[in-house]
């Protein structure tokens, strides 16, 4: 095996972090901050069409939703498949942003690359390394979450897959790991996203959304991850939470996220940083 040092996934001596390219002009990883926010699963045509118009209402960069849900039990809903990335992708040619789509298995690669511009690799999914390998040649920018039982190391091996596969084009999000304490859905390993930041060369995002599972701690720990120097966020909204069909307690209302943007062009002045295509602040030196 490579050492530390000789991984494309880590950070040489003086290496600027990747940009990655996530389509509609939207880029990752060159200094400014970008939301994609959406629904857990696109569920029908109004509350994709709500979802939508709420977070671009409030300034998010890029849609998300789910259209295959990789669900623990096999009775609950399993998402709208290619019904659902149809509406995705509507959504995205209208308000010209890049949407962003978990592909559970090698054999939906095809149809994916028909209607998304980002690949999610879930949790679940980590260490499907025939999917990792087949995900490197889909000619996509791809999000790669952490495994809720991964190490760091195992995380960045995996990036590892996509980056060796021919794909630099990778974004990194952390979405809670499993611990001792089941209070929360997750524990949000803040400090391992920092480390991750420091010595891999590839963004990181930060989903709150999952990684804590109650609507009340997403918007603290959002801004907590701006804070701590993530370079975007993931984040779950949905136009009626109590009505959604996957993971509603965790889901911000569109007046929870528009408070959510709201705030953080604070932090990230703080942090001499800025939304993604933003006006630059005169003020703002350097980007990272
Ligand atoms: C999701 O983002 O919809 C999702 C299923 O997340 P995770 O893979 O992190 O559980
Ligand atoms: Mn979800």
């Amino acid at each position: 095996m490579a050492g530390q040092e000789a991984r494309k996934v880590m950070r040489k001596a003086g290496e600027a972090t990747t940009v990655v390219s996530l389509g509609h002009g939207l880029t990752l990883g060159g200094g400014d901050f970008a939301v994609i926010a959406g629904p857990c699963a696109l569920e029908n045509v109004e509350q994709v069409d709500k979802a939508s118009a709420a977070v671009v209402a409030g300034g998010a960069h890029a849609l998300r939703g789910g259209a295959f849900k990789p669900r623990t039990s096999p009775y609950s809903f399993q998402g709208l498949g290619e019904v659902g990335l149809k509406l995705l992708a509507e959504q995205g040619r209208k308000h010209r942003l890049p949407v962003v789509s978990e592909v559970m298995d090698v054999a939906q690669l095809p149809l994916m690359v028909d209607y998304v511009d980002v690949l999610q690799i879930g949790a679940r999914n980590m260490h499907n390394f025939s999917l990792l390998r087949a995900v490197a040649k889909a000619n996509r920018p791809v999000v790669l979450k952490r495994g809720f039982g991964a190490t760091l190391e195992e995380w960045l091996l995996a990036a590892e897959y996509l980056l060796d596969g021919g794909n630099d084009q990778v974004v990194l999000c952390e979405r809670g790991i499993r611990s001792f304490d089941t209070t929360l859905r997750n524990t949000l390993d803040l400090a391992g996203m920092a480390w991750v930041r420091e010595h891999s060369k590839l963004p990181v995002i930060v989903d709150p959304s999952h990684s804590t599972g109650h609507q009340s701690l997403v918007i603290p720990m959002a801004l907590a991850a701006a804070a701590a120097g993530a370079d975007g966020l993931l984040v779950e909204v949905h136009p009626t939470p109590e009505t959604a069909l996957c993971d509603g307690p965790q889901a911000l209302t569109p007046a929870l996220f528009g408070q959510l943007m709201g705030t953080l062009p604070a932090i990230l002045a703080a942090t001499g940083r800025r939304f993604a295509g933003s006006t630059p602040l005169a003020a703002v030196g350097g980007t990272r």
